[in-house]
């Protein structure tokens, strides 16, 4: 039942006592929210499943890999960290200040808001709120509506695993999210399209709320004529078409040097056969649009080229091929407009000069792919382009390193998580100075004579 407007009020005051009363500062609080994620995760993992199928059609390995388990391990990854994170940094303390001890303090925000998109229903919701619990915040988690069995799922999983007075979940439209983003968080976390990234700034600068965005786009992919063409089209196809394309750092067009782009051609063909048969739609592995309107948005754009493999679509059963085409205008929708979807256009180049200029008129990407076996080829497109993260020789899975930062640049995002990268998304730097009460020397007080404001000016 999803909760009315009139109750966020209350949901969000609830949190803010939790938040006053001190419960999230305890380190050992945390660590026990962090591990009943992880068995929240481990424990209904048919019951996630089972919604993620519902949903997306989402095939059941991937529902286990890039949902459950990707979620169960960043909150192990986080559990196991959560001290050494926590620990205050020491600093240096300048002559002016001495005696003293400089500290940074990593302070949770306090109650927070996540919203999320419906791609990866758990995923987008659940790795940033471990990274809220790691650092100490409180949250609401608002879920995308476009995903219900998952969103209703989640409202009762977090309602049964983890603390109330600290988390909790508010289901709805984007009314809901409006009458949320009117309240006066200490920080929101945004996944989403660019479109709504705008709203969620405006409403946050009404209260001066600190964001984080992590937003779309188009990802753009270029194979060099050195790359080894059939794994660069495996790693492509596999990428592409993931969650039927419906993932935000999937490689969105092609650009293939002309020498090889018959060969390309024939790779991403026989990588599509090999993933997802003869007949993509029986396949196992092949998951489903969200709803009819996005297929039927798909099934407008599979027009824009020359499908050399797939190219149908059935906007009833939210089926979309896996598609590539080619032939395709530079000003065509599939180029101009974010995909989301299983169409993957490859677009040939003579110069290398072509791609970056092109990548380079847009605004920068989420994330861009290099196939070559060519280091100083990778190093130029590297030097020369912008995006918010960038791969050599695979897709996608980057995202899955920790160590790593995820998030965009320009339109496709602002801030980054991702293991210590969520700890600090959702802590705020504190800085701690700490004197006694000796040596109060009195030259920094007036009045000031010549002698003492340039022994003064030298200290500082
Ligand atoms: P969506 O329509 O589900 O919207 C996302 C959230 O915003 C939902 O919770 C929704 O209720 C809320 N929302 C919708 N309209 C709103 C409004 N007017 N005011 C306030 N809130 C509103 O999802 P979407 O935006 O279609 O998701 C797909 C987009 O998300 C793509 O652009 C994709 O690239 C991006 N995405 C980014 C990442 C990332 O990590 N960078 C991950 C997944 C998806």
């Amino acid at each position: 039942m999803p909760v009315t407007k009139i109750d966020i009020p209350q949901t969000v005051q609830t949190l803010r006592h939790g938040f006053n009363s001190g419960l999230t500062r305890d380190l050992g609080w945390r660590s026990n929210q962090l591990a009943a994620v992880e068995r929240m995760m481990v424990e209904n993992e048919a019951a996630i499943a089972e919604a993620l199928k519902a949903d997306l059609g989402k095939p059941y390995g991937e529902a286990c890999t890039a949902e459950i388990d990707l979620v169960a391990k960043d909150a192990a990854h986080a559990r196991k960290n959560l001290r050494r994170w926590s620990k205050p940094q020491r600093t240096g303390t300048p002559l002016a200040i001495l005696p003293g001890k400089s500290f940074i303090e990593a302070a949770p925000y306090g109650v927070t808001l996540i919203i999320g998109a419906w791609n990866y229903p758990f995923q987008l919701v659940l790795a940033p709120l471990v990274g809220a619990i790691a650092a100490g915040n409180c949250a609401i988690i608002k879920p995308s509506e476009l995903a219900p069995h998952s969103s209703a799922l989640l409202k009762q999983l977090v309602e049964r695993y983890l603390d109330p007075n600290a988390y909790a979940v508010i289901e709805g439209h984007a009314d809901v999210s409006t009458a949320l983003l009117a309240q006066p968080f200490d920080l929101i976390f945004y996944t989403g399209g660019e479109r709504v990234g705008r709203i969620v700034m405006e409403a946050a600068a009404k209260n001066l709320t600190p964001v984080v965005l992590e937003l779309g786009g188009q990802n753009p992919c270029i194979v060099d004529e050195t790359a080894d063409l059939a794994v660069a089209a495996r790693r492509i196809v596999w990428g592409r078409f993931l969650n039927a394309g419906q993932i935000c750092v999937a490689p969105d067009h092609v650009y293939v040097a002309t020498s090889v782009e018959a060969r390309l051609l024939e790779e991403l063909q026989k990588a599509v056969t090999a993933m997802f048969g003869d007949d993509p739609k029986q396949s196992p592995d092949y998951g489903r649009i969200i709803n009819a309107r996005h297929a039927a948005r798909l099934q407008a754009l599979l027009g824009d080229g020359r499908a050399v493999t797939g190219g149908q679509a059935d906007v009833e059963d939210c089926y979309v091929a896996p598609t590539i085409l080619t032939e395709v205008a530079p000003d065509a929708p599939v180029l101009r407009e974010e995909i989301f979807g299983p169409i993957l256009p490859v677009l040939p180049y003579q110069s290398l000069d072509g791609p970056l200029a092109a990548i380079n008129a847009r605004s920068p990407a989420l994330a861009l792919y290099v196939f070559t076996r060519n280091k100083q080829t990778a190093d130029r497109i590297l030097a020369e382009t912008r995006s918010g993260s960038a791969t050599i020789n695979d897709t996608v899975v980057l995202m899955t390193n920790p160590e790593l930062p995820f998030g965009g640049v320009g339109a496709s995002g602002m801030g980054n998580y991702h293991g210590h990268y969520s700890f600090k998304a959702f802590s705020h730097q504190r800085a701690v100075l700490r004197r006694g009460f000796a040596l109060d020397a009195s030259i920094r007080y007036p009045p000031f004579t010549q002698a003492k404001l340039s022994l003064l000016r030298k200290m500082v």
